[in-house]
């Protein structure tokens, strides 16, 4: 019986060793220190045994016992404590993690450029003025030196809208360009002028890399006494350094739009390679960045200007293009997929 009890104990810690849950602890107890435990049933079996024996083995019985006890109270007052430091090792709050983002909204780049050019020319005096979308044909055409014969009011090239009636105006369509405005403001203001224009037109083109029919313009006019092309471009170089930044060159073309004479068409040397060429100038080292001109005398008179008292300069520039340039980006077309991964690289 002794040898009983000894096998017990060692088996009863082997076994209490191995344990690290409450309740594997709790079944433990009850095999070896419950009421139907083998050492219970040996303490009960005492009186069964010569007085000597008994108090012997009782002694030892009553001895395993208490280790017993006190082995289960240690191992559980262990168990808790580790249970209790996961816990909180779990529950810690991490200071230094990062919050979880939140998503912010941000302008459309093509707003960003756009805003950019417009507050150039705030800056430099000028009023901000918008029109409509839907244009009249004699706006949009005839009264900007584009006869009816033109080119340009190709139906293929012009979005008509379906319009009944008498049509004193001609006919109506989506504007092609923001130059209407010039006209609007002209026969409501007297001189000086001096106003920008920026707005959304259609143009009825196949998409791809560098076309699409919606396209954002900005477009300028100044009309005053004295004003030449020197005046054009001093303004338009004073842009240029706002924009593209104040080590920028220009250039100044000859180039054809009918609303003026002369015309030109304006470059800025490439900031991409200063001159030298690469990829975004194309390797010629210089970006066209807007056609530009002194208002031509016959839109000056018929708007009732006198065109040998007021001169003025013109000029308009695609947001998409001037976007494009700043940032390197080779596809019109990304800014209208609606992409975040692209949209985000403008904030
Ligand atoms: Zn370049």
């Amino acid at each position: 019986m002794i040898e009983q009890l000894e096998e017990l104990k060692s088996r009863a810690l082997e076994h209490l060793g191995r344990l690290d849950a409450l309740p594997a602890l709790e079944d433990w107890r009850v095999t070896y220190l419950g009421k139907r435990s083998e050492l219970n049933q040996i303490l009960r079996n005492l009186g069964t045994l010569e007085p000597s024996a008994r108090r012997t083995v009782g002694q030892i019985a009553n001895d395993v016992k208490r280790l017993l006890e006190s082995e289960f109270n240690d191992r559980r007052t262990q168990i808790e404590r580790t249970l209790r430091e996961a816990e909180v090792a779990r529950e810690r709050i991490d200071v230094t993690r990062p919050a979880k983002p939140t998503l912010i909204g941000q302008k459309h780049p093509i707003t960003q450029t756009l805003e950019e050019i417009v507050g150039a020319f705030r800056a430099l005096g000028y009023d901000v003025v918008e029109g409509p979308e839907v244009e009249w044909e004699k706006l949009n055409f005839d009264m900007l030196n584009i006869p009816p014969e033109h080119p340009a009011r190709d139906r293929w090239d012009t979005f008509y809208v379906k319009s009944e009636g008498s049509l004193p105006l001609g006919q109506m369509l989506l504007r092609t360009h923001t130059s209407p405005m010039q006209i609007r403001v002209m026969e409501k203001t007297k001189p000086p002028v001096r106003v920008v224009v920026p707005g959304r037109c259609y143009r009825y083109e196949a998409t791809d890399a560098t076309h699409e029919s919606q396209f954002t313009q900005v477009e300028g006019l100044a009309v005053d006494e004295n004003l030449t092309f020197a005046d054009l471009k001093g303004t338009l170089t004073a842009f240029t350094h706002m924009v593209f930044g104040p080590e920028r060159r220009t250039r100044f073309r000859v180039d054809f739009f009918p609303f003026v004479e002369p015309g030109a068409e304006m470059a800025v040397d490439c900031h991409g390679c200063h001159g030298a060429g690469c990829r975004i100038c194309k390797q010629s080292g210089w970006l066209e960045i807007m056609g530009a001109g002194m208002v031509h005398p016959k839109v000056l008179e018929g708007v009732g200007y006198d065109p040998s008292r007021y001169t003025g300069f013109a000029f308009g520039m695609g947001v998409e293009r001037i976007s494009m340039l700043k940032y390197g980006i080779d596809d019109i077309r990304l800014f209208f997929a609606n992409d975040l991964r692209f949209l985000r690289q403008f904030r």
